[in-house]
């Protein structure tokens, strides 16, 4: 029997053009009262109530009412640790000494798979409570915390990108693997896990002071052969960091290149933070087609420093780049956070930040990212069903100022500076509840 449907009511927002190109607010589409018909875990048609409504694949299909809440795609987070949830906010340090005191005794603990699928659950739990409906996520450096992961992703049929860290040097015993380990662990996981469902895969070097050059090449080798999953790691964090790889890596002149040396370098290519850039650097983001996960909160919680966003949209042409929390190195798992975050920083580097540009980055921008822009991250027919509903007036204090607003995108910058979890509504993946209080 072919899918009834259902029909989303309420106010809907979605985006038909590049805010970072064009004037931001000339890229939404809002409806004040929309609706959004849902068949076979699709998006099928998005637009004004009235003409959904009468349309004739839309006569008999049931209809959930969602009153004046905002009917918007799932957030998408480009860049995210699962094992980290147990360092978030842990005081003190700056980036290296912070993943020798807290990050890598916590993810010594996932070399039990039990514990693994116990935090998965909860990391699931916690990024469908803040509306995030796709994440690209670092497990651990053992095996079973990927398919963990997976199983539980799998359970909830969410669309979630992951990848087995690998580490060879500059790490615990019980955090390391070896070159060889790591690319055929790494090749066996996509080989189970890559398409299966909605599961993507990412290859994940932590970075280049963790890996030594024989497990760089050995992972540059399995991409080449898989070019259709993922690459992650982290550049340009820290100024210790980066002395300490340019230390390591003494024939090369710049971070990056020592990524682009091994083949890691591309479309498709996720890369953590990018503050610290040289100019050939940046013009080689543009020119590979690698994209950014800005991590604004992480980077002003372990002190790293400020993510040059507006000029990485500038000459000589912007890069791809999306939004991301970086737990436990970022301090919430709200998008909201992140996005109060982007605005800051954007303010301490004398830029502004438009609550569009921002929207857009946490979800089609990290959808392009992704390489999933043609699936998650917009309403639009043929996307997945992954949707968040916003109550606009979670707390008497956002209602309050609600009142005074008059355009849409005033109200989505109410909502990135003021809001929370709490604002989050109902979550559907792939057309199902996955949270909220409609969830049967
Ligand atoms: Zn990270």
């Amino acid at each position: 029997m072919t899918d009834p449907g259902m029909i989303l009511l309420g106010q809907t927002l979605s985006f038909c053009g590049d805010p970072f190109v064009v004037p931001p607010e000339t890229t939404l589409r809002h409806e004040p009262r929309g609706a959004v018909l849902v068949r076979d875990g699709r998006i099928a048609a998005v637009g004004p109530a009235e003409r959904v409504l009468r349309a004739p694949d839309a006569i008999g299909c049931p209809v959930v009412d969602h009153g004046n809440k905002l009917i918007m795609a799932g957030f998408v987070d480009c860049h995210i640790h699962y094992p980290q949830i147990d360092v978030i906010a842990s005081y003190g340090t700056q980036l290296l000494e912070w993943l020798d005191r807290y990050t890598f005794p916590a993810e010594q603990r996932f070399a039990d798979p039990g514990y693994a699928a116990v935090a998965a659950d909860f990391f699931l739990d916690e990024c469908l409570r803040n509306g995030i409906t796709t994440a690209c996520v670092y497990c651990t450096v053992h095996k079973g915390s990927v398919t963990a992961f997976f199983e539980r992703a799998a359970a909830r049929g969410l669309r979630m990108v992951a990848g087995k860290v690998c580490m060879d040097r500059n790490a615990p015993a019980g955090l390391t693997d070896t070159a060889t380990s790591a690319y055929d662990d790494s090749k066996a996981l996509i080989d189970t896990w890559h398409g299966h469902g909605r599961l993507g895969y990412a290859i994940t070097p932590r970075f280049a002071l963790t890996s030594t050059p024989e497990q760089m090449d050995a992972l540059g080798a399995l991409w080449r052969e898989r070019p259709d999953v993922l690459m992650q790691t982290h550049i340009a964090e820290n100024r210790d960091e980066i002395a300490a790889i340019l230390e390591a890596f003494p024939h090369h002149a710049d971070y990056l290149t020592i990524y682009e040396h091994f083949g890691l370098i591309g479309p498709g290519t996720v890369l953590a933070h990018c503050i610290h850039l040289t100019e050939r650097e940046r013009r080689a983001l543009h020119d590979t087609g690698a994209a950014v996960a800005h991590c604004p909160t992480s980077n002003l919680f372990i002190g790293s420093g400020l993510c040059d966003v507006h000029g990485l949209h500038g000459p000589p042409g912007p890069v791809t780049m999306g939004l991301a929390t970086d737990v436990g190195g970022g301090s919430s798992f709200s998008p909201f956070a992140t996005m109060r975050a982007a605005y800051e920083v954007a303010q301490l580097r004398g830029a502004t930040l438009h609550p569009v540009q921002a929207f857009y980055l946490a979800t089609l921008g990290s959808a392009k990212a992704l390489r999933l822009n043609d699936r998650i991250g917009n309403l639009m027919p043929g996307y997945d069903a992954d949707i968040v509903v916003l109550g606009l007036t979670s707390t008497p204090l956002i209602a309050r100022r609600m009142t005074t607003i008059t355009e849409i995108w005033e109200g989505l910058f109410v909502q990135m500076i003021l809001a929370d979890d709490r604002a989050v509504d109902t979550v559907y993946a792939a057309g199902r509840v996955v949270h909220g209080s409609r969830r049967a």
